[in-house]
């Protein structure tokens, strides 16, 4: 909330200050309004100001509350239809009739209510797990809290790829700049200063502030929050934006294309029959009630309501393999993806980095010592040595040590190291060698970044300043004129050059990860150079091997995305030697490692070929992500791109699924991923896709499912009408096969498990629909049993005079019967049932069981008999139901049975 001036906390002897124009404040008049300062709130007052002015959260138009979600059942134009049905039937005075419609479509909504409830609410979860977090002063400590509990008056510390939390005057800013684009449309970043600015300028121009959702580009800085959720800048955009709609995903959008096309179908069975039952001379208001029963069968009901309760629990389901999705369209991406780009570091490797190998112009170093403690020994030549015995060692070691964000401390006992892994590995070697985790006092500092590959510190030293860097061995080989070769400092000459760059190649060729060392002295006082003039003439002190193994389980996921057809691609920022030998640990091929230099200058076309050949790219930029996404994506590739700097973020939106990781990544990359990686592990991207292609199935398997109940219903009724017979289903029948009994059965397919091949076959085509021309033979067919189960008995029952009465109940019951032993065929479509368990998904069991033991009762229960114009039957006319309905699932699962071991035996012949 913008905190009102008249009720700051303790500010009543303050005037109102002309509200919204923190900007042209001065820094001391904005801490003196917010009573707050540099160390910040404390704990109580913060507390205090949240119950008083609320969360920092944009009202969440997402959300939907129980009231919405209960209408929503009801905004249908298939109930619309069957409300009319209700006013027919109480107009021709069927008022029985009336009552079980209106109770089905009752029942009906409330089934809908509780999965879509359910389903809302495992979005929420997943929403809540997003909620990102901040770094604030407050009891003059840094901590980090929910980004929902800022409050005004907090400090909040930012640097590169945060996402702005809140609007925040700054206090303080070291070469802050910040990507407004979201908000004032300014596509270049805007440089931010503390310095107040006048108090007519536009938002876009008030460099004094940062603005909540805008992404932090380059730099650091620190200020002070002035308004919170939706009173902030980008609160009041998004409540004019609320009133956008949301427009489903392609296959919601495919469905509903479906549907409406078998509402036109329905429309013109429904007249036609209706036409051929007024001529056969049969009463009109029968002929309507039969046209509306009609047309509710042949629409599978809430078809788009189904996916997203199957894609919501979907998402639920992919947490557990540590993916948190974002947005569900990516789910039916997933189960297309046809390749997956993948960083290196932290993602197919541990991430967990350690200095092993030193190497220096005069000799190297190896170290032993693992994880985060800082003991370990320095070895030459196979013998212990002290660090300090050796100026090149602890030169090299202290510009690693300095040249950080890292910190190394000791926590109830147990080393801990906070920061980059890269940064945290040189921490512990400096720290092995005796060097504190404090610096001296940092004049200025040229970031690192993916593009740059190095970064530089000034320091304060002695009697002047120093400059460290450290960076991919090759750049800063770059900038260096000279060498320390022991304890002599000297030019460089190209023999140096060359052993250097062998040296770094041996290290990186075993798998290690490279970063070189240099520095330089500037004269006291001088004016703080920019990075052209201060990072040039530098001395190159040695180059650090840190190891980086792959991740145990990455080598696996490699091998299944393989054999699912679906191709790996590593994008690496790290040197083309060390992808290679990681590359070749995790079986991917060697032979066509690439460095920038040399994929830069291939055609598109060559470029496209090798990356489909499964090439890997060594030293790549962030830009060199985005064009390996649109090669791939020229060549109808469904593309999956992992990415963490601010940098990827383009290439993240670009591709089908944008992955970011959770622990390593910017807020940047994980606001316009589609999926957040909780744990960077590539393992998870290809559970992820597992699971994608498992929903798409699943989804496909219960629309079949329901359309060959519908046709079979249709079909019955039709043929029935057109022989001139008695009804063979009512209205309400239908009605309650469609609504009460296929629903339950229909859900219950969208948990299955998934086929054991799933991750044998190869990706769909991106263009498969839910229906393909096999499938709707296939659906078509089994709908044809269905009719003909029921019309023979029908007719069977009809010819014969004791047995007439029930003749109709049969053809009901048999129908539901025959549905429910129809619903495991599409359980799996490579393989017979058998395979995979007949009573492995427990919740269609639990359906089935429980739309059996349903028509038991429509049968016998005497309530029941009148409202569904049933007569019981005996248990002979049960055993004949089982016995027509039981071949349904019988010969197509003896078929299977055939195909697959034909394929088996086929597959044991190729392997031989
Ligand atoms: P991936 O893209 O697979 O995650 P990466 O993390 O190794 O690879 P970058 O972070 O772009 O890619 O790193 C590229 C190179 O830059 C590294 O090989 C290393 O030499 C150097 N480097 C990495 N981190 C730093 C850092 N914090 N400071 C200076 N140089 C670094």
């Amino acid at each position: 909330m913008q905190l009102p001036v008249d009720e700051r906390p303790g500010g009543e002897t303050a005037p109102p200050a002309p509200s919204p124009d923190w900007h042209a404040l001065p820094v001391e008049q904005v801490f003196d309004r917010l009573t707050t300062g540099p160390q910040g709130l404390s704990g109580d007052a913060a507390r205090d100001r949240l119950d008083r002015y609320g969360t920092n959260r944009l009202d969440d138009r997402r959300r939907i509350g129980w009231p919405r979600l209960m209408a929503r059942q009801f905004q249908n134009v298939l109930i619309l239809i069957l409300v009319v049905a209700v006013a027919i039937s109480l107009a021709i005075g069927e008022r029985v009739d009336a009552a079980a419609i209106a109770a089905i479509i009752l029942l009906n909504a409330a089934l809908g209510f509780i999965q879509e409830w359910r389903a809302e609410r495992a979005l929420d979860a997943l929403r809540r797990m997003l909620a990102p977090t901040s770094t604030v002063i407050r009891d003059g400590r840094r901590q980090e809290i929910d980004r929902g509990d800022l409050v005004p008056g907090d400090i909040v510390c930012l640097k590169r790829g945060d996402r702005t939390p809140a609007d925040i005057r700054l206090i303080e800013t070291v070469d802050l700049r910040a990507d407004e684009a979201a908000l004032t449309g300014e596509a270049a970043p805007v440089s931010k200063h503390p310095a107040p600015t006048s108090p007519q300028v536009h938002l876009a121009a008030r460099t004094g502030m940062s603005w909540m959702g805008t992404d932090i580009v380059a730099g650091q800085g620190q200020g002070v929050v002035v308004a919170t959720g939706m009173a902030t800048e980008f609160g009041r955009i998004a409540a004019l934006a609320q009133a956008a709609g949301d427009t489903g995903t392609p296959l919601q959008r495919k469905l509903d294309r479906l549907g409406r096309r078998l509402a036109l179908f329905a429309i013109a069975v429904s007249v036609l029959v209706t036409a051929a039952g007024w001529l056969a001379g049969r009463p009109l208001d029968e002929m309507a009630l039969t046209a509306i029963s009609l047309a509710v069968a042949v629409v599978p009901e809430g078809l788009p309501a189904v996916v997203t309760i199957v894609l919501a629990l979907g998402a639920a389901a992919m947490v557990r393999h540590n993916a948190l999705v974002r947005r569900l369209q990516a789910i039916e991406a997933l189960g297309a993806a046809t390749v997956v780009c993948t960083d290196k570091t932290g993602t197919l490797t541990r991430g967990e980095m350690t200095v092993t190998d030193i190497w220096l112009p005069a000799g190297s170093v190896s170290v032993d010592g693992a994880g985060d403690r800082p003991h370990g020994h320095f070895h030459e030549d196979g013998h212990v040595i002290a660090a300090d015995s050796r100026p090149d060692l602890m030169a090299a070691l202290e510009t690693g040590n300095v040249c950080n964000h890292a910190s190394l401390a000791q926590e109830d006992g147990r080393w801990r190291v906070t920061g980059e892994p890269t940064e945290a590995a040189l921490k512990v070697a400096a720290a092995k060698a005796g060097f504190s985790d404090g610096a001296p006092v940092r004049v200025c500092e040229f970031p690192f970044d993916s593009d740059r590959k190095r970064m530089s510190v000034i320091v304060d030293h002695e009697s002047g300043q120093r400059l460290h860097m450290k960076g991919a061995p090759e750049v800063v080989l770059a900038f260096a004129t000279h060498i320390l070769d022991g304890a002599t400092v000297r030019p460089i000459v190209d023999a140096d050059r060359h052993v250097t760059l062998a040296a770094y190649h041996n290290m990186a060729a075993r798998g290690l990860r490279t970063l070189a060392v240099a520095r330089r002295d500037l004269p006291a006082n001088a004016e703080t150079p920019g990075p052209q003039t201060a990072e040039t003439g530098l001395t190159l002190l040695g180059v650090f091997g840190i190891s980086d193994p792959p991740r145990a389980e990455a080598r696996h996921a490699v091998d299944t995305a393989r054999s699912a057809g679906i191709g790996v691609i590593m994008i690496t920022g790290d040197a083309a030697p060390t992808a290679a030998a990681i590359a070749g640990q995790l079986d991917l091929p060697t032979n066509l490692v690439l460095a920038r230099s040399e994929f830069a200058e291939l055609a598109d076309a060559e470029l496209a070929e090798k990356l489909k050949a499964g090439a890997v790219l060594a030293r790549a930029t962030p830009e060199d992500k985005m064009r390996v996404v649109r090669l791939l994506q020229a060549r109808g590739e469904i593309v999956a791109m992992t990415g963490d700097g601010v940098n990827d973020a383009p290439a993240l939106k670009q591709a089908d699924i944008g992955v970011a990781m959770g622990v390593r990544g910017t807020d940047v990359a994980k606001n316009v991923a589609d999926i957040v990686l909780l744990d960077d592990n590539f393992a998870s991207i290809i559970a992820a896709i597992r699971e994608g292609r498992r929903q798409f199935a699943n989804i496909q398997k219960f629309v079949r499912y329901l359309l060959s109940s519908n046709i079979g219903e249709v079909l019955a009724v039709a043929v029935a009408l057109i022989a001139g017979g008695p009804m063979i289903l009512l209205p309400v029948q239908i009605l309650w096969m469609n609504l009460v009994t296929d629903g339950l059965s229909a859900l219950a397919l969208g948990v299955e498990k998934g086929e054991p091949d799933l991750m044998e076959q190869p990706p769909r085509r991106p263009s498969e629909g839910v229906l393909d021309r096999p499938a709707m033979l296939l659906v078509s067919a089994l709908g044809g049993y269905l009719a003909l189960g029921a019309l023979g008995l029908f007719a069977v029952y009809l010819a014969t005079p004791d047995l007439a009465a029930r003749a109709q109940t049969m053809a009901f019951t048999a129908m539901i019967v025959m549905e429910k032993f129809n619903v495991m065929n599409f359980r799996t479509m490579h393989e017979p049932a058998t395979r995979i368990g007949l009573f492995s998904n427990r919740l269609l069991i639990g359906a089935v069981a429980a739309t059996l033991g349903l028509q038991v009762l429509a049968v016998h229960a005497p309530i029941l008999q009148p409202i569904l114009h049933t007569v019981p039957l005996t248990l002979a006319d049960w055993g004949v139901i089982l016995a027509v309905s039981a071949p349904i699932f019988l010969i197509p699962e003896s078929v299977k049975w055939l195909l697959w071991h034909r394929r088996r035996r086929h597959h044991i012949q190729v392997v031989q």
